[in-house]
């Protein structure tokens, strides 16, 4: 597809997918070098980021499990604006806070482009369930990879 039109920020990929039921979540690989991002060594897992992984955002943990330095800095100034609007512990209360803050489900692409991310960013959140402790449970992790990063060498 051929466009003409010079691309501007756009609007961040986020693409989400849904295993099913009771399968493993994938083995993550980087869309632009190959690299996997974790691997499973004596019942860990280790991180392996390559340079294009902006974030892993964990499911299970319920919080951002790596972070690149660039994705730290933006989120320390999208953590630093918020404090500024809302300074308090009231106006931390309220409903405009959790709609500013959450990264949950559906909010998640808008704290990206909060966050200053564009058409650049490819996000996969990739929901996967399984059984514990005798009840159904559903996770979803994220994985951002970054093609601004991209280098001459990964075209190759
Ligand atoms: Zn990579």
């Amino acid at each position: 597809m051929q466009d003409n039109v010079s691309p501007v920020a756009g609007q961040v990929g986020y693409v989400a997918i849904e295993q099913p039921f009771g399968l493993q979540p994938p083995k993550v690989h980087c869309p632009i070098c190959g690299q996997q991002q974790f691997v499973e060594q004596d019942d860990e897992y280790l991180e392996t980021p390559c340079e294009h992984l902006a974030f892993v955002f964990g499911g299970e943990e319920d919080e951002f499990v790596y972070a690149s330095d660039d994705f730290a800095a933006r989120f320390a100034r999208f953590d630093a604006e918020l404090d500024a609007r809302f300074p308090n512990d009231e106006a931390q209360a309220s409903a405009e806070y959790e709609e500013a803050s959450s990264f949950y489900r559906d909010l998640f692409p808008r704290r990206l482009a909060d966050l200053g991310y564009g058409a650049s960013l490819l996000a996969l959140r990739v929901t996967y369930g399984g059984m514990a402790e005798g009840s159904p449970v559903w996770f979803s992790d994220v994985y951002g990879f970054d093609y601004a990063l991209i280098r001459e060498a990964d075209a190759e």
